[in-house]
């Protein structure tokens, strides 16, 4: 198959869906973390899940990276616009993410600061170039498939000798994320979140390759099954770590072939190590301050660190307290066990972090997912 249409094709996936029937054991129980919102996404506008047998759950993970951003991070960015006069830039989901106070940093733009939306990092960077009497903050999120261009950035401004560029960085990092989730006491000792495996990434691993999952794979027998973001290759994911389970096997596979290889982007990797070094800890919402999850910009780049410039120091900000955001990231449940979900909380009007964006549970299941709830009264 060449083209996305094929990876769509409605008779391959009932072939699928009937094989996933098939394998699957009646006694025994397959419970997979989808770790990507891109794979949310695809589960919840395909209807992947009606698809599946009983005894087949899917949990959505926490692979959104406008999800997990806690709020103490949103509010630092805010301040730096609002305090300092900065020119922040940023991904437009990252707008619209409930703040403190009632802000975020697309209403902090009604207030004055100047927050603006740009498509990539080289956008904040030429910004920088047009007008040097302007400070220009690029606020840097997501996992490892947008650290690379970030990297870029800070390596051409050192080249460049710009003076009026920094970068707040908060990329964060899958595996790291994996590990604290099969640590959690939901999965480890509780009980509460049942885990048979992983459907593995798709961007990121087209970056980090196949390799750094096996030792969790390993560690904690917990099969992986890397995908791309179609239906069909989320069903067929679902297929090999069904078989994976019942062979009692817990491999590192990767139904991704046409973009992952197991090394990955040995290039974008380089980059991302000559510029990055690991913070010893970064919160992320709902699962707290995980260790060794995130980067920091290098001593060597720390001219274009925003939070060395502008002296930021970090506060945690605890989340609304009718929001389950943070337990809906940990798998512990899902977006309408929300008493707000789709009355006061919509994508419209998010209370949320995962209203906000298209990979987010709670948006993708309002818009693809939530009439499905809705039982159907015979005329
Ligand atoms: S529905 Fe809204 S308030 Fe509820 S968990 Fe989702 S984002 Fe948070």
């Amino acid at each position: 198959m060449k083209y996305i249409a094929d990876f769509r094709d409605g008779e391959l996936a009932k072939g699928i869906a009937a094989a996933i029937r098939r394998e699957a054991r009646p006694e025994q129980r397959y419970a997979f973390m989808e770790f990507c919102g891109g794979h949310t996404h695809a589960i919840s506008r395909y209807g992947v899940a009606d698809l599946l047998p009983p005894q087949v759950r899917m949990i959505h993970g926490p692979g959104c990276p406008v999800c997990v951003l806690p709020i103490g991070r949103i509010d630092q960015v805010i301040q730096l616009a609002l305090a300092q006069g900065v020119t922040v830039c940023t991904y437009a989901d990252t707008l619209r993410v409930p703040a403190s106070g009632g802000l975020s940093m697309l209403k902090a733009r009604a207030q004055g600061a100047d927050i603006r939306m740009v498509y990539s990092a080289a956008d904040a960077l030429a910004l920088a170039q047009r007008e040097p009497a302007r400070q220009v903050v690029f606020f840097a999120i997501g996992f490892e498939t947008t650290t690379p261009p970030t990297a870029l950035v800070i390596r051409r401004a050192a080249e460049l000798g710009l003076t009026n560029f920094s970068v707040l960085c908060c990329h964060v990092l899958t595996p790291a994320a994996i590990t604290a989730i099969l640590d959690s006491p939901e999965v480890k000792t509780l009980g509460t979140v049942p885990l048979d495996g992983f459907v593995g990434p798709a961007h990121v691993s087209t970056v980090i390759g196949s390799r750094p999952y096996m030792p969790f794979a390993a560690a904690y027998r917990k099969p992986v099954v890397i995908a791309g973001f179609e239906p069909l290759d989320v069903m067929q994911a679902i297929l090999m770590l069904v078989r994976q389970v019942n062979d009692g096997r817990t491999e590192v596979e990767n139904e991704f072939t046409r973009a992952v290889t197991e090394t990955g982007n040995l290039k974008a990797q380089a980059l991302v190590e000559e510029v990055f070094c690991h913070r010893t800890e970064f919160e992320w919402r709902g699962l707290g301050m995980v260790p060794d999850s995130a980067l920091a910009i290098r001593p060597a780049y720390a001219a274009f660190d925003a939070e060395a410039r502008y002296g930021l120091s970090y506060t945690p900000v605890p989340d609304h307290k009718s929001c389950d955001c943070g337990t809906i990231l940990r798998g512990l449940k899902t977006p309408v066990d929300c008493k707000l979900f789709g009355t006061v909380c919509t994508p419209e009007t998010p209370m949320g972090s995962c209203m906000v964006s298209s990979e987010g549970a709670c948006a993708a299941h309002y818009t693809y997912g939530r009439f499905r709830d809705i039982p159907v009264v015979a005329a």
